[in-house]
């Protein structure tokens, strides 16, 4: 198959933020955000009033180290137009998305660039870009949307090799669909919003909406074992890819789109997750299913955290429920979702406004705390009128047998429409000198609330230590029959620019920590990469690593494939 569009017309971010260059967070719009924001880490968002955003000309940027004839040879296989080596390309493409990430672009750290960025338009194209690495011993790093957090597509600093970055942008389409098994066969290229468009086209949905949904890739959500917020329903992505073509050095791997399969350890498995140092994914075969008639988000809220765990739970072990999310956010991540309600202007919105101050103050006269530990979910349900109507009638007994109570679809509208903006505040922050960021982790129902707590204890204790204020708030979503993934974002304000990246590395060294001191996991869906390998080994024991070494290293004895990443070297 023939790409149908050139490297300009594929979608990229801004070069030293998310997404694209007119959206930004406003607050002006948030009147209790200024305070929030005043109160829990001493900012004061009426000090700039006009944003400039960083420009790449105030910046050194290294010459590409990319020999002619390498050029001329990549240019052969995928066309001149589709090999860039402008500034703001291998600028973009030399980071991902994570806070480090940001903090290094905007400052123009730029130790070590890629030299190029190719854009192959076919599998055959990919693997004549393969052959090529292999036989000058270049490094490739493939690319989807870049928005992984942990240094994912990062090149090492220390490398000395000529390093390509293979952008899979190009090649976006859905190639077939099977109406009978519900597979579809997707170029791996393809971003969310565009993939979820050309199969809703034909009445279907893969149902995969990560956070960064907007810009990420299929191909970049298989490599780091993404977790989309609807995966109650529709499961993790290593549920939903079937099968995957991989271009690897010594051929193309195919992984068949069985239902199942038991054929010794699961070559399959060991490709999802492995951030390109297993070949580059160029196909998969997805489990689509059909668009469902109804989709509702509803509102709850329990008094404080242990309550809504025991409603989460409840549900999550019900045999008559089966939701496509659920979700619970803590007292303080409630306390920021109420922060981020724009100010209402329509009649409707002010009359929503006086309802929920006296349903608050109904609250408080129960002895709700309503400041502070109150804690709102969200549920989505899925399917015919019928059912979404039934499930709905057995949750609101369970979040009521919990402590709950229903607020309804207006508040789960609102959370709906607004849940792919949130990345832009990362960007707005910075501009404040605060750090943003979020660490996930796994827990079991046992011993959630444990997790939860003590992770709350490293993070406030490591900023008591460095004398800094510090805000973290959490949510609960990605529900499992034996457990949840808890979701932690942090924001801590730092002292000089010189000190920021130290100061935001202790706050998140302890959080990291804490999860595997814990018996967590180091993340639930954000990958390994090269960030957070430093507690690979506390999760997975010396022997775990030890084989992972030895796969890569059977694998890729060059070390051509994204050199360093989940495992060193
Ligand atoms: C604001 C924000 C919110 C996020 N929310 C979520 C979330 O809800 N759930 C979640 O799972 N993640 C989330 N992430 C993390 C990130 O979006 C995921 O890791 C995502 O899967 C990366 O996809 P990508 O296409 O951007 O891949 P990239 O960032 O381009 O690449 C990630 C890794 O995959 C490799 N890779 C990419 N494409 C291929 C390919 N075709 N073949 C082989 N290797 C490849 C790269 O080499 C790299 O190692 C979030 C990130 C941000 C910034």
């Amino acid at each position: 198959m023939t790409a149908s569009i050139s490297a300009g017309d594929v979608t990229r971010h801004k070069w030293w933020g998310w997404g694209m260059d007119d959206v930004r967070f406003r607050f002006d719009n948030k009147p209790a955000f200024p305070p929030l924001a005043k109160n829990k880490i001493g900012v004061d968002l009426e000090e700039i009033t006009q944003f400039d955003d960083p420009d790449l000309a105030d910046h050194e940027v290294p010459e590409t180290r990319l020999k002619k004839p390498v050029r001329t040879a990549l240019e052969d296989v995928v066309g001149a137009e589709n090999v860039r080596v402008d500034d703001e390309y291998r600028v973009l493409h030399s980071f991902g998305r994570s806070l480090t990430d940001l903090f290094q672009v905007r400052s123009g750290h730029f130790e070590r660039l890629v030299d190029a960025v190719v854009y192959p338009g076919s599998e055959h194209e990919v693997a004549a870009v393969l052959r090529l690495a292999l036989d000058k011993d270049l490094v490739l790093i493939p690319y989807g949307g870049g928005s992984c957090i942990s240094g994912s597509v990062t090149p090492d600093p220390a490398e000395k090799r000529q390093i390509i970055t293979v952008n899979l942008g190009r090649m976006r389409e859905v190639v077939s669909i099977d109406d009978t098994a519900g597979l579809a066969r997707v170029q791996a290229g393809v971003y969310g919003p565009d993939l979820e468009e050309q199969l809703a086209a034909q009445g279907w949905t893969m149902g995969h909406f990560p956070d960064s949904f907007t810009y990420s890739t299929l191909g970049g959500w298989a490599a780091t074992r993404s977790s989309g917020m609807q995966s109650d329903k529709y499961g993790d992505i290593e549920d939903i890819v079937r099968g995957m073509r991989v271009v690897h050095p010594e051929g193309t791997v195919v992984t068949k789109p069985i239902p199942g399969r038991d054929s010794g350890p699961s070559v399959h498995e060991m490709i999802l997750g492995s951030e390109g140092r297993m070949g580059i994914i160029t196909e998969l075969t997805v489990q689509v299913h059909r668009l469902p008639q109804v989709r509702q988000v509803i509102a709850y809220m329990y008094p404080d955290w242990e309550h809504g765990i025991r409603g989460m739970h409840a549900i999550a072990r019900s045999t008559d429920v089966s939701p496509t999310f659920t979700r619970l956010s803590d007292g303080p991540e409630t306390e920021f979702s109420l922060a981020m309600v724009k100010e209402p202007t329509s009649t409707k919105g002010k009359v929503a406004a006086k309802v929920q101050d006296g349903l608050f103050s109904y609250l408080r006269s129960k002895g709700w705390d309503t400041d502070e530990e109150m804690s709102i979910s969200y549920v989505c349900f899925e399917g015919s009128k019928e059912t979404v109507e039934h499930q709905k009638s057995i949750v609101k007994k369970l979040v009521k047998g919990a402590g709950g109570i229903t607020l309804g679809a207006g508040p789960g509208a609102i959370y709906d429409q607004k849940k792919f903006d949130t990345p832009y505040l990362r960007d707005f922050l910075l501009s404040y000198q605060v750090f943003g960021d979020v660490c996930d982790t796994g827990a079991t129902w046992s011993n959630i609330n444990e997790v939860h707590a003590k992770v709350y204890e490293a993070f406030y204790e490591a900023q008591r230590k460095q004398g800094l204020p510090g805000f973290m708030f959490c949510h609960m979503s990605h529900s499992y029959h034996s457990g949840a993934c808890l979701y932690f974002t942090f924001a801590l304000k730092y002292t000089s620019e010189d000190k920021a990246l130290e100061q935001y590395l202790t706050a998140k060294r302890a959080v990291q920590q804490a999860f595997v001191d814990l018996g967590s996991t180091v993340s639930h869906h954000h990958a390994v990469g090269s960030e957070h390998q430093p507690w690979l080994t506390e999760d997975i024991g010396e022997l775990g690593e030890h084989i992972i070494e030895g796969l890569f290293e059977q694998n890729d004895p060059g070390r051509n494939l994204n050199p360093g990443k989940i495992v060193t070297p």
